[in-house]
């Protein structure tokens, strides 16, 4: 059985009897047959549809939450905002995506005539994570949904609440059955989807390990992937920074979502005249953060997503202790199979360490003192990861130089790292590639095609 656990306490919510490899070859049939049809439809009419699942999440937003809420642990606060952004991103497509879509003339030599048309490919395949569990979904399923295509999603295994939501939004705003479909598979199916004839490509948010094993199956097909993955997002903060704002906003970037986000700030890269300042603002914020549980209105964090994840936290952290790591803000240890965590600070960090070298996807925080911009630029590009970066100075023009040096998708200056509908979206290094969101976003699953014209 698949089970929905609330891993604040381990009750289980409700359990599902998963879909067969019988049932799944069904349901591509069906979206290969409803694609044939939803490539024909206009984009007035996607944009009909998509605008009305704009509506039920903003109607039904409440309930949404709850279900994000109790299934992965986040506050409810966060959840409420997920629903809205997923809302805003169904608009923006429903709104935008004909125009990035629409034919492109090419500038052509004597006269002769062509452009570029942009077709759907067909069914696509999203392996999704469970972190942000409906805004995931919603920045890959709204542009493909209106580019033609049709979605079918695999979900983490501990959120088949929200996977079965998200299919009933599709579903009440009036898109065709089959359109968006959910299935309820561990991922050992994963392959056999990928093999089908009839699914054209596949994405995948999630770790680096399934990264590598979805892209080299897509590969063997000689099917496009795009891939977002971990990231180790540096946050910089040079010595004529706004100190008391960068050190709000680190907080908040560090502990957003209980620390498990792909773009959460993870290691804090100071320079030394002003990182004591820094460090004691930052802290004091993180110590203020109040713990409770998730639909607690006030509570700014609840637990972790699972309770595996809060241990292999904690051995990441344990091991760069017991490796010399300074413990500048004590977390706790979470009791065995718990989901419940503590945030910790690290300092005195060297390069052998866990906390040096691997994403902590949740609430710690490494912190690094810098002599000046040069070093600080060498450790943010010191890791395997090329995700986002967050850069705090007064100097703009400096920024912009020091920004096209930091080897990440995206750099933010004197600003939190956040996706947006309007912001591509994505990694280098072994952060992924390809792109989400924006006029980008939309054509990565797109057959760009050629069309000349003769006499
Ligand atoms: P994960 O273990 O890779 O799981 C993500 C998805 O991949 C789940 O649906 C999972 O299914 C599936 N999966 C895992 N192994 C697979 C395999 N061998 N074959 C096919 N599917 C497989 O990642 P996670 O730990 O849940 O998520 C956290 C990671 O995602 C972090 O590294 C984080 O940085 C990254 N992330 C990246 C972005 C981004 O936009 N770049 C956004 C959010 C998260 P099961 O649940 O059934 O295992």
């Amino acid at each position: 059985m698949m089970k929905s656990i609330n891993p604040y306490n381990n009750e289980t919510l409700t359990e599902y009897k998963p879909h067969t490899k019988e049932q799944v070859m069904i349901n591509i049939d069906k979206a290969q047959k409803v694609f044939l049809a939803w490539r024909e439809t206009t984009f007035a009419e996607r944009s009909r549809l998509m605008t009305n699942a704009s509506n039920v999440l903003k109607v039904n937003k409440r309930k949404y939450a709850e279900i994000i809420s109790l299934e992965m642990g986040k506050v409810i606060k966060e959840a409420e905002a997920e629903v809205e952004k997923c809302a805003w991103v169904c608009e923006y497509y429903a709104e935008k995506a004909e125009g990035f879509l629409s034919d492109e003339t090419l500038e052509m030599p004597e006269n002769k005539e062509a452009k570029v048309v942009y077709d759907p490919l067909g069914i696509i395949l999203a392996v999704m994570p469970w972190n942000f569990p409906f805004w995931q979904v919603f920045r890959f399923a709204a542009p493909n949904l209106m580019a033609g295509n049709v979605g079918i999603l695999k979900h983490a295994s501990n959120v088949p609440q929200c996977a079965l939501a998200i299919e009933d939004v599709f579903r009440e705003a009036g898109f065709p059955e089959g359109c968006f479909q959910s299935l309820l598979i561990s991922s050992d199916l994963v392959e056999d989807i990928i093999k089908h004839k009839d699914v054209k490509a596949a994405t995948l948010t999630g770790s680096e390990n399934a990264g590598r094993i979805i892209a080299s199956q897509a590969g063997d097909q000689l099917k496009k992937t795009v891939l977002e993955l971990g990231g180790s997002d540096p946050f910089i903060v040079l010595k004529d920074a706004d100190i008391e704002t960068a050190a709000k906003t680190a907080a908040k970037s560090r502990m957003v979502n209980f620390g498990q986000s792909c773009i959460a700030a993870k290691r804090f890269i100071i320079e030394a005249s002003v990182y004591d300042q820094f460090l004691q603002l930052f802290k004091k914020e993180i110590k203020g953060m109040k713990q409770g549980e998730q639909l607690d209105e006030d509570a700014q964090y609840a637990c972790m997503a699972r309770r595996d994840l809060a241990e292999e936290l904690y051995s990441q952290v344990k091991k760069s202790i017991d490796m010399g790591a300074e413990v500048i803000l004590e977390g706790e240890k979470p009791i065995k199979g718990s989901a419940f965590f503590k945030p910790y600070i690290l300092g005195g960090i060297s390069e052998d360490m866990p906390a040096y070298k691997e994403e902590l996807f949740g609430p710690v925080a490494v912190m690094f003192k810098v002599d000046g911009e040069k070093e600080a630029l060498r450790i943010a590009n010191d890791t395997a990861f090329g995700l986002g970066a967050s850069l705090w100075t007064k100097d703009k023009i400096k920024a912009e130089k020091m920004a096209r040096k930091i080897e990440s998708g995206a750099v933010y200056i004197n600003q939190i790292v956040a996706s947006s509908p309007y912001l591509p979206f994505g990694g280098v290094k072994n952060s992924g590639y390809g792109r989400e969101l924006a006029e980008m976003g939309i054509k990565e699953f797109v057959n760009k095609k050629t069309v000349s014209i003769g006499e």
